[in-house]
């Protein structure tokens, strides 16, 4: 809490989506820390409320609220969003509309509120750029900072909103969506980007160099009710040296940064001291890959044994997951298993670049049955670039295998074997070598899923799928322009927020937006785009080249793998973006 008479900038870092998911978000708790570290800027906590919430406070007329002041949303100068899924573009919406926000850019005329997006989604922040005044680009650590100082030097010098842009423009990683103009061809790709007023030709994304160094909050809320992750997060390093060429985060937080483990166990007592949580989980993209797993094992077990705390490793490879640090982490509790083979077959392993064998996966799964386990799932992608029906059965295959495994080595056996096979559909994503590629349709989808269930040969086998309907939207956000602005706004308008909880996705509600709009939706989802077009996204640099980009397409069509990172670094470009060309060291 901070006195609001000390304070000149009331922040309100705002999470597009429920309490419980946006409070298990780490980019939240650091950005709120490190925004809070500031002198006179105070930062406030908003979530999306539940419907039935949202409901009775139109009805009785009360906007939100930020959750520490207990103000309205609507009388703080910034109001900035942390956005990591494109469903949650309808989350932004329902904050400012409840909050009583204009929710176009254009319609806010003054400085104040400035509305500002981050986190992942905003690599393509088109699909948005009505609604938003500008985007940061990167990780927000440091640019968040750059904007509200400048946000209050302009307040200070009583600046226009479009003079502030201006000179926003002009901090590294800030994209101002206002100040390019995009011209269409006559088949409705994109002719040009054009910059104004002064705006980059192109925004290069934000990293910090020295994570070691960088703010990590020990600090942090305990949340007032149970939360998605309700658990300390320690996060040990960002980017990930593998590579698969489906991933965007693979791609985006490039280049790889560890910290060191001295810092981390620091960092993770302290975590547990000021929360009282009982259970800790390492977090990264693939945390199997982090050089010093084990000693970080044993220096946070030294601490969590004899007080009861449980240590979770999720994101573990299939290809270096060891019995040795299994054992560490069972010490306390046996946490469930998780991996993701992504695909069922080796070609389509060898085409995203997966760099798992079945003997990988196999040869873990019996690491963990003859260690006591008696469930394992396994994730996998549906409609990945080339895929056959062969490669739908070759899963199907896999978890009989798997099956089999426990048959053959489980220790113990009287509690019986849960094996869960879950598919998603695949969803191209910008800045990866997959960006260019057409997503299956919904119909395509659905029969690959049957496909799957029909061929299951196990009741010891469950298998999940995600809907379609849903993925379908998510890549034609993901992939999509700024036409899509007024899509959204319409959608909003009629099936609100909270558009990724399925009781209130509707299909009929998008259907209906995009006829309004004269919008083909495969236009932007099944559609492959020619390796010269120009993409909504293009004018963002993520520093990973185009031409590395291309030759990783190159290699998933011959099916052929790409080393990792440490085998050997592929000069992917991303290295330049640190000042000494640093990246895993
Ligand atoms: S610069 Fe080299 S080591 Fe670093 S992420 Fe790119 S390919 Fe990997």
């Amino acid at each position: 809490m901070k006195n609001k008479a000390e304070v000149d900038t009331r922040f309100a870092l705002c999470f597009p989506d429920t309490y419980e998911i946006g409070m298990s978000n780490l980019g939240m708790k650091i950005l709120y820390g490190v925004l809070n570290n500031l002198d006179g800027v105070w930062c406030e906590r908003v979530f999306e409320p539940w419907r039935d919430m949202s409901d009775e406070m139109k009805a009785a007329g009360i906007p939100l609220w930020a959750l520490e002041s207990g103000d309205p949303v609507k009388d703080f100068d910034i109001i900035g969003f942390s956005v990591g899924y494109e469903m949650s573009f309808l989350g932004v919406l329902d904050i400012l509309a409840l909050s009583g926000i204009p929710l176009r850019s254009a319609e806010r005329t003054e400085l104040t509120p400035l509305v500002f997006a981050g986190g992942a989604c905003m690599y393509n922040a088109e699909p948005i750029a009505d609604f938003i005044d500008l985007a940061v680009i990167g990780e927000g650590e440091q640019a968040d900072l750059e904007v509200t100082e400048l946000y209050r030097r302009a307040k200070k010098l009583g600046w226009t909103k479009t003079e502030f842009l201006r000179e926003a423009a002009k901090i590294r990683g800030v994209y101002v969506p206002s100040l390019y103009s995009v011209d269409y061809a006559p088949d409705g790709t994109i002719s040009a980007i054009t910059p104004h007023d002064g705006a980059p030709e192109r925004v290069t994304k934000r990293i910090i160099e020295d994570l070691d160094s960088s703010f990590f909050p020990t600090d942090i809320i305990v949340p007032s009710t149970e939360i998605v992750h309700d658990r300390a997060v320690l996060e040990i390093f960002r980017g990930c040296i593998r590579g698969c060429r489906f991933c965007q985060a693979g791609y985006v937080y490039r280049p790889i940064r560890s910290k060191k483990c001295s810092t981390l166990v620091k960092q993770g007592i302290e975590l547990l001291k000021k929360s009282g949580y009982e259970e800790i989980s390492l977090s990264s993209l693939s945390t199997s890959d982090y050089r010093a797993l084990g000693e970080l094992c044993d220096g946070l077990l030294d601490w969590c044994e004899p007080r009861k705390a449980s240590l979770s490793l999720p994101s573990l490879r299939a290809d270096n997951f060891s019995m040795e640090i299994m054992k560490k982490v069972q010490k306390v509790r046996k946490s469930g298993l998780t991996f993701a083979p992504e695909a069922g077959s080796q070609r389509l392993r060898d085409v995203i670049n997966k760099n798992v064998t079945e003997e990988d996966i196999l040869n873990s799964c019996r690491t963990a049955f003859e260690g006591g386990w008696n469930g394992v799932k396994l994730y996998f992608m549906m409609g990945l670039p080339t895929e056959t029906d062969e490669d739908i059965l070759a899963i199907a295959d896999l978890a009989f295998k798997v099956l089999n495994t426990w048959k053959k080595y489980a220790s113990n056996k009287n509690r019986g074997v849960r094996i869960t096979v879950s598919t998603s559909c695949f969803v191209p994503k910008p800045m990866t070598p997959f960006q260019w590629e057409a997503q299956d349709t919904m119909e395509e989808f659905r029969r690959k899923q049957k496909l799957l269930k029909d061929n299951m040969r196990s009741g010891a086998i469950t298998y999940n799928w995600h809907d379609s309907e849903v993925s379908f939207i998510e890549a034609v956000l993901a992939l999509g322009d700024r036409r899509l602005s007024p899509v959204i706004e319409s959608v909003y308008k009629k099936a609100g927020g909270l558009a990724a909880w399925e009781e209130y996705f509707s299909e009929t509600a998008w259907e209906e937006a995009f006829a309004e709009n004269g919008i083909d939706p495969a236009f932007y989802a099944n559609r492959a785009r020619s390796l010269d077009e120009i993409l909504p996204w293009s004018i963002i640099d993520t520093g990973v080249t185009q031409a590395h980009l291309l030759r990783e397409r190159e290699l998933s069509r011959e099916a052929k793998t790409s080393p990792n990172c440490r085998e050997k670094c592929s000069g992917c470009g991303a290295r330049r973006l640190d000042a000494e060309g640093r990246c895993d060291d």
